[in-house]
């Protein structure tokens, strides 16, 4: 039996408590799902493949000097990361305008967008996750102006540096998604990168043809939905050798 004490289970992963107080593990599923929940499906070997995507996404971003969760991964599905006092904002970075901008805005979905938009969505069970603004923010005291400030820094050289890195596999970063936390060390307090960066929570569309390369393939039924993860992993040169599917089920730690 696992004597490991399940924390959370969400849509895409499930947390359970870590070897060390203040840490988590963070276990990546095969589930998926969109449009809030009513469409739901499995993507064979997509766990493994965001578990290794959005470690090595964020080795890079703290090899600059941007603060993240990621302790190290742990195996094929999971990964340590600290456990934080999550912000309950997804905080959406968009390049070019595509998914619920173009539907809310009628901005035609590829439109390069005049500079980058930061957006917050409030993250709360039954309620869709609704765009908010920053009055809502600070006067509901999810998050101060201060930590506003340093998420809003945070994400702007994220975007920066992914689409750069992203560029350079001749992919367009079209837009993203990011979760932050506080971590509090002795008195100190440091807002940090959570969850996860991956096609799950990217909008990734290759350079040349903008064929999607993400979870728009499950979300528009484009077909091929594996490889468009697949072929991320390939271009980041961390495909595991023999592809995902080759994978045993997720293992639980004793
Ligand atoms: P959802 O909750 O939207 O269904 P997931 O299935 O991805 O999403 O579940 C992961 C959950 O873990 C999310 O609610 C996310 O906010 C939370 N989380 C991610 N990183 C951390 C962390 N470092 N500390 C605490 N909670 C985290
Ligand atoms: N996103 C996400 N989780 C969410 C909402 C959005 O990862 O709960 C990502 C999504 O994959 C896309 C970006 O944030 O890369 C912008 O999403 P959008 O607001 O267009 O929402 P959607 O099309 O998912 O309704």
């Amino acid at each position: 039996m696992s004597r490991r004490r399940q924390i959370y289970e969400g849509k895409a992963k499930v947390l359970f408590a870590g070897p060390e107080p203040g840490t988590l593990v963070q276990h990546f599923k095969d589930e998926t799902t969109a449009f809030n929940n009513r469409k739901r499906g499995t993507i064979t070997g997509k766990g493994v493949l965001n578990n290794r995507i959005s470690e090595y996404l964020m080795l890079k971003l703290s090899d600059i000097g941007i603060p993240t969760h990621l302790v190290r991964r742990l195996n094929m599905r999971e990964q340590l990361v600290r456990e934080l006092e999550m912000i309950p904002l997804a905080v959406v970075v968009r390049n070019v305008a595509a998914g619920s901008l173009s539907a809310r805005l009628g901005i035609p979905e590829g439109t390069q967008l005049p500079r980058s938009i930061i957006e917050y969505h409030f993250k709360k069970e039954g309620l869709d996750d609704p765009l908010v603004c920053e009055e809502h923010i600070t006067a509901f005291g999810w998050a101060s102006t201060r930590d506003l400030d340093e998420i809003v820094q945070i994400s702007l050289r994220v975007n920066d540096f992914l689409t750069g890195l992203f560029l350079g596999l001749n992919i367009r970063l079209i837009d993203f998604k990011l979760e932050f936390g506080r971590l509090y060390t002795d008195d100190e307090m440091r807002i940090v990168i959570a969850d996860e960066i991956s096609p799950d929570s990217c909008r990734l569309w290759d350079a040349q043809t903008n064929e999607k390369l993400d979870k728009d393939r499950f979300r528009e039924d484009l077909g091929r939905v594996e490889e468009g993860y697949q072929e991320v992993a390939r271009r980041l040169g961390i495909l595991p050798e023999g592809g995902p599917g080759d994978l045993p089920a997720p293992t639980t730690m004793q």
